[in-house]
């Protein structure tokens, strides 16, 4: 049978394989420490979880407008404009079917073959891949331990040419748990001024952010940058909602409205009871939920850095938000550890997996292979086991 060339192209994610991999091993009864989770371990708050309820049971599970029902992007331009100080009309909002959809909707409606996107590296899987599908080519930006892994405004200058469409930004980083300074996005913000390079802010990991770090939405930095910028949240991580397939972009009403029409063809409105649970989660109760999955998550981070550097060969900057670990492990490449041979991270993930039973992801698919990612969004007793056995297992 025919599949398309677009299809071949696109590998499966890798973070989904390693966890898939994880599972077929503890469905065999192996006992597997997973660190390969994307979604936190805290269960969705009651008080979403009825609102949905009740919204089944009042008789709401028929289509809406593709966008979404207008009183949840008005929940959300109120969100945007009262934590992120953000001025957005309901038309200047569309909800999709989680974040991972906004991402490729964003490209789709933004992107033309030939454009060229600059993406620094560690990135999420997903953008190179959507990043082509969309006919663009990625510009990779790879940064370094010497700049905890964030891009410098010359570096940023240097990539820009005349093909640019797009520069991707995602603080709190997913897999580096790095987060930008306001100052850094500023810098950032201004190199772009004078250009027409538009800006995709993914937000996803906004609210998990630890120590004196500082969350600023890029688009809130200027009206210049509010101007090319298309914010990217939703319910996934800050709400422990990643099952619900509940995401959203603002921006520009005719990025929107793109976004919107192309929304109208693929899938339609996101599913309807849970709209009406997104209103509530972003409701009062919201900030007592969240705080208390943001200070048990800063626990972990602390914990899981300190452990990781103690680790002989193993360097890892604290993760300042999200919640993953991305330690250097690229010391032990060369090595033979029983009878596997370690020559980059997929090596090092699958022999970890095999012989030592735990599940991390390599950082190739990121585009670090000096690095691993380590998920702390398992319980404490799981991460000490864990890095135990690397431990162990590096010795
Ligand atoms: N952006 C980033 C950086 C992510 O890590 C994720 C989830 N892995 C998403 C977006 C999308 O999440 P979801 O599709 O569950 O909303």
């Amino acid at each position: 049978m025919k599949t398309s060339k677009r299809a071949q192209e696109v590998p499966p994610s890798a973070t989904i394989a390693v966890t898939a991999r994880a599972q077929e091993l503890q469905a065999q009864g192996v006992d597997v420490i997973g660190f390969g989770a994307g979604a936190p371990d805290f269960d969705t708050p009651d008080y979403i979880k009825v609102a949905a309820v009740e919204a089944l049971k009042a008789g709401k599970t028929k289509y809406t407008a593709a966008a979404g029902i207008v009183e949840l992007r008005t929940a959300i331009a109120a969100k945007l404009k009262k934590e992120n100080d953000l001025d957005y009309t309901p038309a200047q909002i569309v909800v999709n079917i989680g974040g991972k959809h906004s991402v490729y909707e964003a490209m789709q409606a933004v992107l033309d073959p030939g454009d060229e996107v600059i993406l620094p590296a560690p990135y999420w899987v997903t953008y190179p891949e959507t990043i082509k599908l969309a006919g663009a080519t990625a510009r990779i930006i790879q940064t370094d331990k010497a700049n905890d892994y964030k891009i410098t405004p010359e570096q940023l200058k240097g990539t820009i040419t005349e093909k640019t469409a797009l520069l991707v930004i995602n603080s709190p980083n997913n897999p580096g748990g790095f987060t930008y300074t306001p100052e850094e996005l500023k810098a950032i913000a201004k190199v772009l001024e004078g250009t027409n390079v538009m800006v995709l802010s993914d937000e996803i990991y906004e609210k998990l952010i630890y120590g004196d770090t500082k969350f600023i939405s890029f688009a809130a930095l200027s009206e210049d940058a509010y101007n090319r910028t298309l914010t990217l949240n939703g319910f996934s991580k800050a709400f422990s909602m990643t099952g619900w397939r509940l995401g959203y972009t603002a921006g520009p009403l005719e990025a929107i409205k793109a976004m919107g029409r192309l929304q109208s063809h693929m899938t339609s409105n996101p599913v309807t009871f849970g709209q009406y649970a997104a209103i509530a989660a972003l409701g009062e109760p919201a900030a007592e939920a969240i705080e208390k999955m943001r200070v048990e998550f800063e626990r972990r981070a602390k914990y899981m850095a300190e452990r990781l550097n103690s680790i002989g060969g193993i360097e890892c900057p604290r993760p300042t938000g999200a919640f993953y670990c991305f330690p250097d492990v690229s010391s032990h490449y060369g090595r033979n550890i029983n009878g596997a041979k370690i020559s980059g991270s997929m090596d090092f993930a699958q022999a970890l997996l095999e012989q030592a039973k735990v599940a991390l992801v390599p950082g190739l698919p990121f585009g670090c292979d000096n690095n691993v990612r380590l998920s702390f969004a398992c319980s404490q007793e799981q991460i000490r086991k864990g890095l135990d056995r690397l431990e162990k297992w590096l010795a």
